[in-house]
Protein backbone atom coordinates (compact mmCIF):
# COMPACT_ATOMS: atom_id res chain seq x y z
CA UNK A 1 0.00 0.00 0.00
CA UNK A 2 1.56 3.29 -1.07
CA UNK A 3 1.55 6.43 1.44
CA UNK A 4 -0.16 8.49 -1.62
CA UNK A 5 -3.28 5.65 -1.17
CA UNK A 6 -3.08 6.28 3.27
CA UNK A 7 -2.67 10.50 2.91
CA UNK A 8 -5.53 10.34 0.86
CA UNK A 9 -6.93 12.04 -2.65
CA UNK A 10 -11.00 13.00 -3.37
CA UNK A 11 -12.56 10.42 -2.11
CA UNK A 12 -10.85 11.13 1.51
CA UNK A 13 -11.42 14.53 1.63
CA UNK A 14 -12.12 16.11 4.80
CA UNK A 15 -15.68 17.40 3.43
CA UNK A 16 -16.48 13.56 2.27
CA UNK A 17 -16.03 12.64 6.15
CA UNK A 18 -17.43 15.76 7.62
CA UNK A 19 -20.54 14.37 5.79
CA UNK A 20 -20.38 11.02 7.05
CA UNK A 21 -20.19 12.27 10.34
CA UNK A 22 -23.15 14.82 10.29
CA UNK A 23 -25.25 12.07 9.10
CA UNK A 24 -24.44 9.82 11.46
CA UNK A 25 -24.85 12.68 14.45
CA UNK A 26 -28.60 13.34 12.56
CA UNK A 27 -29.26 9.39 13.22
CA UNK A 28 -28.42 10.08 16.89
CA UNK A 29 -24.71 9.34 17.69
CA UNK A 30 -23.44 11.44 20.08
CA UNK A 31 -20.63 10.42 21.82
CA UNK A 32 -17.83 12.94 19.99
CA UNK A 33 -14.89 10.62 21.04
CA UNK A 34 -16.57 8.39 18.80
CA UNK A 35 -17.54 10.52 16.19
CA UNK A 36 -13.86 12.01 16.24
CA UNK A 37 -12.85 8.31 15.43
CA UNK A 38 -15.44 7.62 12.69
CA UNK A 39 -14.20 11.15 11.36
CA UNK A 40 -10.24 10.15 11.55
CA UNK A 41 -9.93 6.68 10.89
CA UNK A 42 -9.51 6.19 6.69
CA UNK A 43 -12.36 3.96 5.82
CA UNK A 44 -11.00 3.42 2.38
CA UNK A 45 -7.85 1.52 3.27
CA UNK A 46 -9.86 -1.12 4.56
CA UNK A 47 -11.64 -2.02 1.31
CA UNK A 48 -10.50 -3.13 -1.97
CA UNK A 49 -9.60 -0.06 -4.31
CA UNK A 50 -12.07 -0.71 -6.44
CA UNK A 51 -14.74 0.46 -3.94
CA UNK A 52 -12.48 3.42 -2.11
CA UNK A 53 -14.83 5.75 -3.64
CA UNK A 54 -18.03 4.35 -1.86
CA UNK A 55 -16.03 4.18 1.37
CA UNK A 56 -17.41 6.81 3.00
CA UNK A 57 -21.07 6.04 2.40
CA UNK A 58 -22.77 5.03 5.18
CA UNK A 59 -22.83 1.55 4.25
CA UNK A 60 -21.88 -1.99 4.51
CA UNK A 61 -19.23 -3.31 1.45
CA UNK A 62 -17.82 -6.60 0.45
CA UNK A 63 -14.13 -7.45 1.87
CA UNK A 64 -13.90 -11.26 0.85
CA UNK A 65 -14.62 -14.60 2.05
CA UNK A 66 -17.86 -14.04 1.52
CA UNK A 67 -17.68 -10.99 4.69
CA UNK A 68 -18.79 -6.95 4.77
CA UNK A 69 -17.09 -4.32 6.51
CA UNK A 70 -19.71 -2.94 9.29
CA UNK A 71 -21.85 -0.04 7.66
CA UNK A 72 -20.11 3.34 9.68
CA UNK A 73 -23.52 3.82 11.58
CA UNK A 74 -23.22 0.72 13.44
CA UNK A 75 -19.93 0.70 13.86
CA UNK A 76 -20.54 4.06 15.72
CA UNK A 77 -23.61 2.67 17.79
CA UNK A 78 -22.22 -0.36 18.93
CA UNK A 79 -18.78 1.03 20.30
CA UNK A 80 -20.91 4.11 21.82
CA UNK A 81 -22.71 1.49 23.48
CA UNK A 82 -19.70 0.28 24.67
CA UNK A 83 -18.77 3.50 26.44
CA UNK A 84 -21.67 5.06 27.60
CA UNK A 85 -21.31 4.32 31.47
CA UNK A 86 -17.38 5.89 31.03
CA UNK A 87 -14.01 4.59 29.70
CA UNK A 88 -13.26 0.74 29.57
CA UNK A 89 -9.48 -0.43 30.18
CA UNK A 90 -10.02 -3.91 28.23
CA UNK A 91 -11.98 -4.74 25.34
CA UNK A 92 -12.67 -8.09 23.71
CA UNK A 93 -13.97 -7.70 20.14
CA UNK A 94 -14.87 -10.98 18.21
CA UNK A 95 -15.31 -10.76 14.51
CA UNK A 96 -12.04 -8.27 13.33
CA UNK A 97 -12.68 -8.65 9.45
CA UNK A 98 -10.70 -6.35 7.72
CA UNK A 99 -10.12 -4.33 10.84
CA UNK A 100 -12.12 -0.92 10.54
CA UNK A 101 -14.35 -1.17 13.96
CA UNK A 102 -10.42 -2.24 15.64
CA UNK A 103 -9.40 0.64 14.02
CA UNK A 104 -12.42 2.92 15.64
CA UNK A 105 -12.18 0.91 18.49
CA UNK A 106 -8.31 0.99 19.78
CA UNK A 107 -7.28 4.32 21.14
CA UNK A 108 -10.84 4.83 23.21
CA UNK A 109 -9.33 1.74 25.07
CA UNK A 110 -6.00 1.01 26.72
CA UNK A 111 -5.96 -2.76 25.82
CA UNK A 112 -7.95 -4.15 22.55
CA UNK A 113 -8.02 -8.03 22.46
CA UNK A 114 -9.62 -8.91 18.90
CA UNK A 115 -10.21 -12.62 17.22
CA UNK A 116 -11.60 -13.82 13.91
CA UNK A 117 -11.82 -17.04 12.99
CA UNK A 118 -10.64 -16.35 8.77
CA UNK A 119 -7.06 -16.21 8.98
CA UNK A 120 -6.18 -14.29 5.88
CA UNK A 121 -8.46 -11.31 7.22
CA UNK A 122 -7.12 -11.42 10.28
CA UNK A 123 -3.41 -11.16 8.59
CA UNK A 124 -4.85 -8.52 6.35
CA UNK A 125 -6.37 -6.21 9.52
CA UNK A 126 -3.17 -6.44 11.18
CA UNK A 127 -0.52 -4.87 8.37
CA UNK A 128 -3.42 -2.29 8.16
CA UNK A 129 -3.64 -1.21 11.83
CA UNK A 130 0.36 -1.45 11.75
CA UNK A 131 0.77 0.71 8.74
CA UNK A 132 -1.97 3.13 10.87
CA UNK A 133 0.48 3.19 13.95
CA UNK A 134 -2.07 1.27 16.53
CA UNK A 135 0.01 -0.85 19.08
CA UNK A 136 -2.01 -1.56 21.93
CA UNK A 137 -4.25 -4.30 20.01
CA UNK A 138 -3.72 -8.09 20.56
CA UNK A 139 -4.87 -10.47 17.31
CA UNK A 140 -6.25 -13.85 17.88
CA UNK A 141 -7.02 -16.44 15.18
CA UNK A 142 -9.74 -18.27 16.33
CA UNK A 143 -13.39 -18.84 17.47
CA UNK A 144 -14.48 -16.16 18.96
CA UNK A 145 -17.52 -17.74 20.63
CA UNK A 146 -15.29 -19.26 23.28
CA UNK A 147 -14.32 -15.76 24.23
CA UNK A 148 -10.05 -15.07 25.01
CA UNK A 149 -9.92 -16.63 28.59
CA UNK A 150 -6.37 -15.53 29.05
CA UNK A 151 -6.90 -11.87 29.14
CA UNK A 152 -10.91 -11.91 30.91
CA UNK A 153 -12.38 -10.46 32.36
CA UNK A 154 -13.30 -7.69 30.41
CA UNK A 155 -15.14 -4.02 30.91
CA UNK A 156 -16.27 -4.69 27.24
CA UNK A 157 -17.22 -7.09 24.95
CA UNK A 158 -18.28 -5.88 21.01
CA UNK A 159 -19.70 -8.44 18.67
CA UNK A 160 -19.74 -8.11 14.99
CA UNK A 161 -21.40 -11.48 13.64
CA UNK A 162 -24.87 -12.74 14.88
CA UNK A 163 -24.98 -15.67 17.23
CA UNK A 164 -28.74 -17.66 17.52
CA UNK A 165 -28.04 -17.49 21.40
CA UNK A 166 -25.62 -15.68 23.12
CA UNK A 167 -22.35 -17.70 23.89
CA UNK A 168 -22.32 -18.45 27.22
CA UNK A 169 -18.60 -17.90 27.53
CA UNK A 170 -18.98 -14.67 26.78
CA UNK A 171 -20.79 -13.28 29.25
CA UNK A 172 -18.59 -15.12 31.98
CA UNK A 173 -15.60 -13.22 30.88
CA UNK A 174 -17.16 -10.08 31.67
CA UNK A 175 -16.35 -8.07 34.35
CA UNK A 176 -18.94 -6.74 37.31
CA UNK A 177 -20.65 -3.80 35.58
CA UNK A 178 -19.05 -5.14 31.98
CA UNK A 179 -20.73 -4.81 28.98
CA UNK A 180 -21.44 -7.48 25.96
CA UNK A 181 -22.58 -5.52 23.02
CA UNK A 182 -24.14 -8.57 20.45
CA UNK A 183 -26.19 -8.91 17.73
CA UNK A 184 -28.65 -11.69 18.25
CA UNK A 185 -30.84 -13.46 16.18
CA UNK A 186 -31.31 -15.37 12.85
CA UNK A 187 -30.89 -13.60 9.31
CA UNK A 188 -33.86 -10.97 8.71
CA UNK A 189 -35.13 -11.30 12.66
CA UNK A 190 -31.76 -9.89 14.66
CA UNK A 191 -31.68 -7.38 17.18
CA UNK A 192 -28.79 -5.52 18.87
CA UNK A 193 -28.72 -6.68 22.45
CA UNK A 194 -26.80 -5.08 25.32
CA UNK A 195 -25.69 -7.31 28.63
CA UNK A 196 -24.21 -5.75 31.53
CA UNK A 197 -23.62 -8.15 33.69
CA UNK A 198 -24.28 -7.63 37.68
CA UNK A 199 -23.40 -9.10 40.81
CA UNK A 200 -25.98 -11.83 40.92
CA UNK A 201 -27.34 -11.08 37.40
CA UNK A 202 -27.40 -10.04 33.52
CA UNK A 203 -29.07 -7.11 32.82
CA UNK A 204 -30.14 -7.39 29.01
CA UNK A 205 -31.16 -4.41 26.81
CA UNK A 206 -32.44 -3.98 23.43
CA UNK A 207 -30.48 -1.43 21.33
CA UNK A 208 -33.10 -1.91 17.66
CA UNK A 209 -33.01 -4.35 14.79
CA UNK A 210 -29.85 -4.80 12.66
CA UNK A 211 -28.68 -7.14 10.29
CA UNK A 212 -25.23 -8.68 10.45
CA UNK A 213 -23.32 -11.84 9.15
CA UNK A 214 -23.74 -14.66 11.21
CA UNK A 215 -21.49 -15.66 13.79
CA UNK A 216 -19.77 -19.35 13.24
CA UNK A 217 -18.00 -22.32 15.15
CA UNK A 218 -14.94 -22.98 14.67
CA UNK A 219 -12.27 -21.72 12.38
CA UNK A 220 -11.08 -20.90 8.58
N1 LIG B 1 -16.29 -5.07 12.22
C1 LIG B 1 -15.85 -5.88 11.13
C2 LIG B 1 -17.00 -6.74 10.72
C3 LIG B 1 -16.64 -7.93 9.95
S1 LIG B 1 -18.00 -8.99 9.56
C4 LIG B 1 -15.40 -4.96 10.01
O1 LIG B 1 -15.75 -3.78 10.05
O2 LIG B 1 -14.72 -5.42 9.08
C5 LIG B 1 -17.92 -10.14 10.88
C6 LIG B 1 -16.68 -10.96 10.99
O3 LIG B 1 -16.91 -11.93 12.01
C7 LIG B 1 -16.31 -11.76 9.74
O4 LIG B 1 -15.02 -11.43 9.35
C8 LIG B 1 -16.41 -13.22 10.19
O5 LIG B 1 -15.44 -14.07 9.61
C9 LIG B 1 -16.18 -13.10 11.68
N2 LIG B 1 -16.68 -14.22 12.48
C10 LIG B 1 -17.82 -14.95 12.32
N3 LIG B 1 -17.90 -15.89 13.26
C11 LIG B 1 -16.78 -15.77 14.07
C12 LIG B 1 -16.29 -16.47 15.21
N4 LIG B 1 -16.95 -17.49 15.77
N5 LIG B 1 -15.12 -16.06 15.75
C13 LIG B 1 -14.41 -15.03 15.22
N6 LIG B 1 -14.83 -14.34 14.13
C14 LIG B 1 -16.00 -14.70 13.56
Amino acid sequence: MTDLRLSGIGMTSARTRDRLVQRLREQGIANLAVLERIRNVPRHIFVDEALGSRAYEDTALPIGYGQTISQPYIVARMTEALFEAGAADSVLEVGTGCGYQTAVLAPLVARLYTIERIEPLLARARERLKELGVRNVRFRHGDGTLGWRAHAPFDGILVAAAPLTVPEALVKQLRVGGRLVVPVGPEGEQELVRFTRREQAVQRESLGAVAFVPLLGGTA
